[in-house]
């Protein structure tokens, strides 16, 4: 990299992220199709961009929340995902009966609305993603119930 070049080290860095927009994007493709230092710095970074996905990927962030239920002896864990139609819930229980199945409900000031249905597997364990309409900010539960709707487990959020 030459010494004219030392101002889009940032740039490039940040593009390789993914980071801008799409007319500083467009800027830095033209000085990467005419500047081989800087294409070369570009090439040594992918791989940092790659490794930094994994990194991302393997240890996500979004708002975590636990609960357990002494009486029914079931434990959940619940993030939950803002989407453009509302909110998706990856939901990971443990503690239900083999072959329990379940109804994983959201609660609202508004109201319950039943956001999923599945079974435990053999070992009293369930991971399920499941989708409400109901935005992130409004949501105040979420309820594991068995189909008698009697509750197994409220996960306040
Ligand atoms: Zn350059």
């Amino acid at each position: 990299m030459s010494q004219a070049c030392t101002g889009w080290r940032g740039d490039i860095g940040a593009y390789v992220v993914g980071a801008l927009g799409p007319v500083e994007g467009t800027r830095v493709r033209r000085h990467l199709r005419s500047c081989a230092a800087c294409r070369a710095d570009y090439r040594d970074l992918l791989p940092v961009r790659d490794w930094l996905g994994r990194m991302i990927s393997a240890h996500p962030a979004p708002p975590g929340y636990r609960a357990f239920d002494p009486a029914t002896g079931v434990h959940g864990q619940a993030s939950l995902r803002a989407t453009p139609t509302g909110t998706q819930i990856d939901l990971a229980v443990r503690g239900l009966r083999a072959g329990q199945p379940c109804i994983l409900v959201t609660v609202s000031r508004a109201g319950a609305a039943v956001a999923g249905t599945w079974t435990a597997g053999n070992d009293g364990t369930a991971e399920i993603t499941g989708a409400s309409a109901i935005p992130v900010s409004q949501l105040t539960a979420l309820h594991i119930e068995a189909p008698s709707h009697r509750l197994l487990l409220s996960i306040p959020l």
